[in-house]
């Protein structure tokens, strides 16, 4: 979506778990905890995706993106489709989306992004860009000139 602001991606934080799993720092189980909330959240409104799930490869990984925000009233916290964001986002004035992946054989889940959404991030981000060129292009450098030049002599 073009509209994502404010992109936190959490693939690091990711790749170091795995790293600590596959080196046996961290046992599967810590890892393999999706909550029965989760997997049935990938089961009715997950995304499909190729990738294989890093632990037990026996599995695609899902997409799940839960969204939160005021605006959502009762609505916060549950687990959106996908096709669903961008209508929200056309309605809404701004939601925070979560998108966790969970592997729906071995129970792997990882929160890996999240950005917000809605109509005032659309225009909040124009009216920056607007704003932003505006001011370069009108202003120029504003230069100290005097005060900076003089220099101080004969110090002792
Ligand atoms: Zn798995």
């Amino acid at each position: 979506m073009r509209t994502q602001r404010q992109v936190v991606d959490y693939s690091l934080q990711k790749r170091a778990l795995l790293r600590d799993v596959h080196n046996g720092k961290i046992g599967t189980l810590e890892v393999c905890d999706a909550s029965p909330y989760l997997k049935n959240a990938a089961r009715f409104h997950g995304e499909p995706t190729d990738d294989r799930c890093p632990i037990c490869r026996r599995d695609n990984l899902t997409l799940v993106h839960y969204i939160y925000g005021d605006e959502l009233k009762q609505s916060a916290g549950q687990a959106r489709k996908l096709t669903e964001l961008p209508v929200l986002a056309m309605t809404l004035r701004e939601f925070q989306v979560f998108v966790v992946e969970v592997c729906q054989s071995c129970s792997w889940n990882h929160l890996i992004e999240q950005f917000l959404l809605g109509r005032d991030a659309m225009s909040a981000d124009e009216l920056l860009e607007g704003a932003t060129a505006v001011a370069a292009s009108a202003s120029g450098r504003h230069r100290e000139t005097g005060s900076s030049s003089h220099r101080r002599e004969g110090r002792q």
